[in-house]
């Protein structure tokens, strides 16, 4: 059996998708759906997975999870008709209003990663993008006067309307290409041949298996809630997007 096909890499926009089913059966009180191919993001990468339904003759699944085993994607959720069996045609809509929501999020947080690497000449050490809020890690000691500051210079590049590109590459080539922005792969992406990159065009260039906005007007206004100090030179910013 072939893993999950990926469509929310060949179209972070795809909200709705036919498929086959290619194996399922019921754990506990959920039922767990694999298909041929799915735009359900699994989660990872600090960004949660998506939620939706899936609609086959005689049944449909109230989608509550999607998560990643080897290389297929999962759907558990609340099963409602019969049990679905290989070979089972499919129609799958994830939540668009959570997802891209998440989309505009995640963008966000590549803007201020950009902000506060030409500002700190910090990297970025970990966050987690959420619905209503998000933070992120930086290795730089920030103070909360600082934060006016990167929250102006964040809403710029939204205003500026920047096209925010993915590029997949070989890992040598997308080494090169990180470095002529300061960046560096680390032990997230050890073992991956292949390494997607997006890049706000011509500022900034980061790994991420995530999904995002292609251009940076549809962040929204960003807006920078707090800052804290988590120790060892690392600073914590939570940030929301508006509206
Ligand atoms: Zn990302």
């Amino acid at each position: 059996m072939t893993g999950t096909r990926r469509l929310y890499y060949e179209d972070q926009y795809m909200k709705e998708f036919d498929a086959t089913v290619i194996d399922a059966w019921h754990n506990d009180d959920k039922t767990c759906v694999v298909l041929d191919q799915t735009c359900f993001y699994p989660g990872g990468g600090g960004q949660p997975c998506d939620t939706g339904i899936l609609e086959g003759d005689g049944w449909h699944l109230v989608v509550e999870r999607a998560y990643l085993d080897g290389d297929k994607i999962m759907h558990e959720g609340v099963l409602e008709g019969r049990m679905p069996e290989k070979g089972d045609k499919v129609h799958g809509a994830i939540d668009w209003d959570r997802r891209y929501r998440l989309m505009r999020m995640h963008t966000a947080a590549h803007i201020i990663g950009c902000v506060v690497k030409k500002l700190f000449n910090a990297r970025f050490a970990g966050g987690a993008i959420g619905v209503d809020y998000s933070y992120d890690d930086y290795t730089a000691r920030i103070k909360r006067d600082d934060l006016p500051r990167i929250e102006e210079e964040a809403n710029k590049i939204v205003e500026a309307g920047l096209r925010h590109i993915v590029r997949i590459m070989d890992r040598d080539e997308a080494e090169k290409y990180l470095e002529k922005f300061g960046e560096r792969l680390t032990e997230l992406h050890e073992g991956l041949e292949r390494i997607r990159i997006l890049e706000i065009e011509g500022l900034c260039a980061f790994p991420c298996g995530g999904t995002h906005v292609a251009n940076t007007r549809e962040v929204g206004r960003i807006k920078l809630l707090k800052r804290e100090s988590k120790g060892r030179g690392i600073t914590r910013i939570r940030y929301t997007i508006e509206p």
